[in-house]
């Protein structure tokens, strides 16, 4: 019996041998393999990075449209001692940005302050023993309203030293709390945002507004009242609101008086002008969703929006203004904001409607008038009191407006009036006496 040898079986269907026999493909896989082995170790050397990054490092991002952006900006770009061989070769802002601030002065004129920032991009410092990264960057997304690209900044440290950003921010939230000491941060509105007016604005004296006897008084108490009284609206779950109307001519002190009240209560002030071409009714309730904390809300010419009334069309629209329900919706809306002071002014008070007057909307109306003597006599002390000591020359004053007729409601002049009169006669009372007849009215002279 013989036996043949039986065909050894293929070491695989696919004909690989011939395959790796092949000099050219056999080289080709090598490099593939190589290839394919170096981006393998890439990728995991990368998520190696990722993972160390993520468990070593810890990120803080600051959005543009948090209140702390603007005090970290300046922040890091506060002077650093460049101490040590590692820390002056590794550590600096390498670019820097130009802003600038308009103030507008008391005469209408336009100031400018300018001051550097940390410009985009990425830069490193050190505070105390900590490395950090800062990395300034635009996003792709915009602001809808302003057009404004949206920032971040990112702060980057070693997790072991995250510790340190109560300290920075710390130390931002102070040097920003230092910059504004004596000041009032004005807020204005940019579509369906606040944003901040300029540089802060030396705060006001109350004592420089001058109004009829115990007026100012009892407006303060009445608002320290309440700033008391927050446990109690809380306690009671009522929205702790309260409003304010002044009204009465223009020049008589109003918005001064609003601006040294916030000043004195350590507050800033948010305004609103409801007569403004393009304030919605939606626009103005987002706004009272969101007024910036710790400020009184000002609405001036809050009678636009009851003249508005009158011109709706039958389907209620008004178009771009803001309407009388409009201003109800806003103030007691459920959306507007719990906690609340707001100033409504007027020049005209017959325009007004008594459903205005209710708690929470306005619980105190206020006139504030023309000139009364009181007002012109304290005016007088506090621009000619060191050089009039015997008061002489206030009597004259005095009776000078007295004989012109220009206290009462015959010939109103006001406080605005008498203030220009100093002004220009600074230092010269005699003159301010001599011109006492310029506060007639222009309107009463024909
Ligand atoms: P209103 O808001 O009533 O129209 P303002 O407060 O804008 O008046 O006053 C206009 C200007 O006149 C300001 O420069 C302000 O300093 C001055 N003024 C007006 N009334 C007073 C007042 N009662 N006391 C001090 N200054 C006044």
């Amino acid at each position: 019996m013989s036996t043949s040898p039986s065909p050894a079986p293929p070491a695989s269907w696919l004909p690989l041998d011939l395959l790796f026999d092949n000099p050219v493909f056999a080289g080709g896989a090598g490099l593939a393999g190589l290839g394919a082995a170096a981006a393998i170790s890439r990728k995991l050397v990368g998520t190696g990075v990722s993972t160390l990054k993520r468990r070593l490092l810890l990120n803080v991002e600051i959005s543009k449209k948090d209140d702390s952006y603007e005090w970290i900006l300046k922040w890091i770009a506060l002077p650093r001692p460049q101490t040590g061989f590692i820390t002056s070769r590794l550590t600096r802002v390498n670019q820097m940005s130009m802003k600038t601030a308009r103030l507008q002065s008391k005469t209408g004129q336009g100031q400018y302050n300018f001051f550097l920032q940390t410009g985009y991009g990425k830069h490193i410092l050190r505070h105390k023993n900590a490395f950090i990264s800062v990395n300034r960057e635009k996003q792709s997304s915009y602001n809808m309203q302003t057009g404004e690209p949206h920032e971040t900044i990112t702060l980057t440290t070693l997790y072991a030293h995250r510790h340190i950003f109560e300290d920075i921010f710390g130390e931002a939230y102070a040097l920003a709390r230092v910059a504004q000491e004596g000041k009032t941060i004005m807020h204005t509105t940019n579509g369906t945002n606040w944003q901040v007016i300029g540089e802060p604005r030396k705060k006001r004296p109350l004592n420089s507004v001058i109004l009829d006897a115990g007026v100012k008084e009892k407006i303060a108490d009445d608002v320290k009242d309440f700033l008391a009284m927050q446990e109690w609206y809380v306690d009671r779950g009522i929205p702790y609101r309260r409003g304010y109307l002044l009204h009465g001519p223009p020049g008589s002190g109003k918005s001064s008086f609003i601006n040294a009240l916030a000043g004195e209560l350590d507050f800033g002030v948010s305004i609103i002008n409801l007569s403004e071409r393009g304030l919605t009714d939606d626009r103005l309730a987002q706004l009272l969703q969101k007024v910036p904390a710790r400020t009184l809300l000002l609405l001036e010419d809050a009678d636009a929006a009851f003249v508005n009334r009158r011109k709706m069309d039958p389907d209620g629209y008004n178009g771009a203004n803001v309407t009388f329900s409009g201003l109800l919706n806003a103030l007691d809306g459920v959306a507007a904001g719990e906690e609340r002071i707001a100033f409504l002014t007027t020049n005209h008070i017959e325009r007004l409607d008594e459903a205005l007057i209710r708690p929470g909307r306005v619980d105190m109306t206020v006139r504030i008038g023309h000139a009364t003597k009181y007002q012109a006599a304290e005016m007088w002390d506090r621009f000619y009191g060191d050089i009039d000591e015997d008061g002489k020359g206030r009597e004259r004053f005095l009776s000078r407006l007295e004989a012109l007729g220009l206290f009462g409601d015959q010939l109103p002049t006001s406080t605005a009036a008498i203030q220009g009169l100093f002004l220009f006669n600074k230092g010269d009372m005699n003159g301010a006496i001599d011109m006492a007849e310029g506060l007639i009215p222009k309107i009463y002279e024909a």
